[in-house]
């Protein structure tokens, strides 16, 4: 009986997370996993959850926090990102607020006045604050729904985002034994999972590990070489106006790439530790209000930025583990729209980060395991096979199969056969005693003659000029693909020297071969389909007007634009085109408060933009551009003429429209009955041939008419 009543209210619960889910946020089904993780924390279970960044993190203590009694306090770290959250939940109706170091005396008195009358739905705060004495005794007189503990790996004192006062965050359970907790991260790895389990006590907690895997993010990495022409290529082929972020090493190299970025007509800012922090304030505003910013950063920008429409990250430095790559490339495409994580490295990035690590003051265990994250990732750049694959399987992720989304799934890198030149120059370290460093052993391979190789005697050495068949550029790719491949280390205490290690032996003796991967020489041109973020040209003023009406929305409620509406959500308007208030509401992302605030504007603006039946299409772009020239009257030689095409392929874009029943054949090829009989009658005469190839209609025509125009009447058949 109990046990009946007690499923019965379970089941009112989470009809009542459903019914949030879409009258306030807008969306009609939950993600993967989501419905799961909320049930538990409705049923007062704790919950350990592992989900990668944009997989929906939020919502799963969001949901529960109001269909519960009571406030969900959310502990986050991310002090300037806690504004943008509270600000984002008050567009949609939600009580939300924070405490933390950046509000006043009187405004926090205020929110803590309305925590205790339970006036707040979710209260966000950092956790330092938290653990105040001041703010027990608060959260003793007030009523609880849930702890929700966000970038939980902050934990781990592994981890470079560690913060002590995480670790005492287990004293929330002892003091409030009767209340959910909920721990989230987006970092995977075993070690953390346990430390985090242990650290918050969190051993009866049902524990959630969605994939890893970001299909949306579109993997590339490059050779170093021209590093910031094949970044402007990268850009200006796929993100001519898109927000994105730029990583850089040094802070020296962030100044100078932004202002080249700038030189070349992109708005793009710099942010690192050297700048004041006004600066970087007003820098990081700008990325997050106004569209098509490039930030340039050392890895100090990133955490703490929820900007869904980064729509590239690059990388112009190697990451120091695959951990780090992972997280800064996760910010890219958050919105799930198609997004690119690009990187070019050079063998100059690995002796800087083998520096780095040698000359810190960590002990040596530490040093041990950043060596290793190094190797790791070296291992991901140098790899011939799908590096979502290799990606994932870092994270004991299995995956069958290959991702088609990665630069070797779409261009499957070509090998050589490199035993011989390995072994040359392998043997030139050793024959050197394993003192000297990468330029000086890629001189002596080539022959060249200078003063320090003569003093040496090393022009009598046996490979002395032995590979002069590649160039220095060639041999200095070879040596980084050793040293990636661990062949070849670096000694940095005897200035980078190189050492050969253990795995050269077979190598040596001819016991084993070696294929390099070839390097590139151009910027591969990334996928069109999944790199980049398509709007069909009959769409694009719509597309710009909907933008427009949300900045100025946006500005006026002093909130990023994607705080109004994604673009994932605007796409669905211009491919939608909703016209009433009611299939308004069936966009995902427009929920409740969204349809009252904005929905009659945006209907508004939808309607000055209609679309004609014959351009609301599936069809291609090219297509579509044709089609567009083509409804405003223009002839077939004008379309020609504007689109610099020949007429066979303009005939072509009109016979896509005219086989899926959108134009009629005669309008459009103004042909006399007889004519087009005739051309029937030939196309019919040949219907054998399943290829549809038209060669023999045309000759049997006597070549008269455009094979374009053949194909349209083929079409309307
Ligand atoms: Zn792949």
């Amino acid at each position: 009986m109990l046990f009946q009543l007690f499923d019965k209210t379970l089941s009112t619960l989470l009809q009542r997370a459903h019914e949030i889910l879409k009258t306030t946020f807008g969306f009609q089904e939950y993600r993967p996993s989501q419905e799961n993780i909320i049930d538990a924390l409705l049923q007062g279970e704790d919950a350990l959850v592992l989900m990668p960044t944009g997989g929906g993190k939020s919502l799963c203590y969001q949901i529960p926090a109001l269909v519960r009694d009571g406030t969900g306090i959310v502990v986050s770290p991310l002090i300037a990102l806690m504004q943008d959250q509270v600000d984002a939940l008050k567009q949609l109706g939600v009580k939300a607020a924070y405490l933390n170091s950046s509000l006043g005396y009187h405004d926090a008195t205020a929110v803590e006045q309305e925590l205790v009358n339970g006036e707040l739905d979710i209260l966000y705060v950092a956790p330092e604050r938290l653990l105040t004495e001041r703010m027990m005794r608060l959260l003793d007189n007030a009523r609880l729904s849930l702890f929700a503990i966000d970038e939980a790996h902050c934990v781990s004192q592994w981890g470079h985002d560690f913060r002590p006062e995480y670790q005492r965050l287990k004293s929330i359970h002892t003091r409030y034994p009767d209340v959910p907790r909920i721990a989230l991260t987006a970092t995977a790895d075993q070690r953390t999972r346990e430390e985090i389990i242990s650290q918050l006590q969190l051993e009866q907690a049902k524990i959630f590990i969605d994939s890893f895997d970001r299909p949306n993010i579109h993997y590339a990495i490059n050779d170093g070489a021209n590093t910031k022409q094949r970044l402007w290529t990268f850009l200006s082929q796929n993100h001519a106006d898109d927000a994105g972020i730029v990583y850089c090493l040094s802070r020296k190299k962030v100044d100078s790439v932004a202002e080249w970025l700038t030189d070349q007509g992109r708005v793009a800012l710099p942010y690192h530790a050297g700048l004041s922090s006004e600066v970087r304030q007003e820098n990081q505003r700008r990325f997050l209000r106004e569209e098509g910013v490039i930030i340039v950063a050392t890895i100090a920008f990133g955490m703490g930025i929820d900007k869904p429409d980064v729509r590239f990250v690059a990388h112009l430095n190697l990451p120091k583990s695959i951990e780090a790559y992972y997280q800064e490339t996760g910010r890219a495409g958050r919105d799930g729209l198609p997004a690119n994580a690009w990187m070019a490295y050079g063998l100059k990035d690995v002796i800087t980060l083998r520096q780095f690590s040698q000359n810190s003051n960590a002990n040596d265990t530490h040093k041990r395991v950043e060596y290793h994250k190094l190797e790791a990732m070296l291992g991901l750049c140098e790899l011939v096979s799908c590096r979502r694959q290799a990606l994932l399987e870092y994270f004991d992720e299995a995956v069958s199969a290959i991702c088609g989304n990665c630069d070797n799934c779409l261009h499957p890198p070509q090998k050589w056969e490199a035993t011989e030149a390995t072994q040359m120059a392998l043997s030139c370290v050793y024959r050197t005693e394993q003192r000297f460093g990468v330029n000086y052993i890629v001189e002596i391979l080539l022959g060249k003659e200078n003063d320090r190789i003569q003093r040496n005697g090393h022009d009598q050495l046996s490979t002395y000029g032995i590979g002069k068949e590649f160039s220095t550029a060639e041999w200095r790719v070879m040596m980084r693909q050793l040293i990636a491949l661990g062949y070849l280390e670096i000694d940095i205490e005897r200035h980078g020297a190189l050492r050969l290690t253990e795995k050269c032996r077979p190598l040596l003796r001819g016991e084993l071969s070696l294929q390099l991967r070839k390097m590139e020489k151009q910027e591969k041109q990334v996928s069109g389909k999944k790199g980049k973020q398509t709007v069909r040209p009959q769409d694009e003023a719509l597309w710009d007007a909907l933008r427009s009406l949300r900045m100025s929305l946006a500005e006026k409620a002093g909130v990023p634009p994607y705080v109004i509406f994604h673009d994932s959500t605007l796409q669905e308007m211009l491919k939608e085109r909703p016209l009433t208030l009611s299939a308004m509401s069936d966009i995902t992302g427009v929920g409740e408060q969204k349809l009252t605030r904005f929905g009659k504007q945006f209907i508004k603006e939808i309607s000055k933009y209609p679309l004609s039946e014959l351009l609301d299409n599936n069809l291609s772009q090219t297509v579509n551009e044709t089609l567009m020239l083509y409804q405003q009257g223009k002839s077939i030689d004008q379309i020609t003429k504007e689109r610099q095409l020949t007429s066979t392929t303009v005939y072509t874009h009109l016979s896509a429209a005219i086989e899926t029943g959108l134009l009629d054949v005669k309008e459009v090829l103004e042909l006399d009955e007889q004519k087009y009989d005739e051309i029937v009658f030939a196309i019919e005469s040949f219907g054998e041939d399943k290829e549809k190839r038209l060669k023999p209609v045309f000759e049997a025509l006597e070549g008269v008419y455009d094979y374009g125009l053949l194909r349209c009447v083929q079409a309307s058949i």
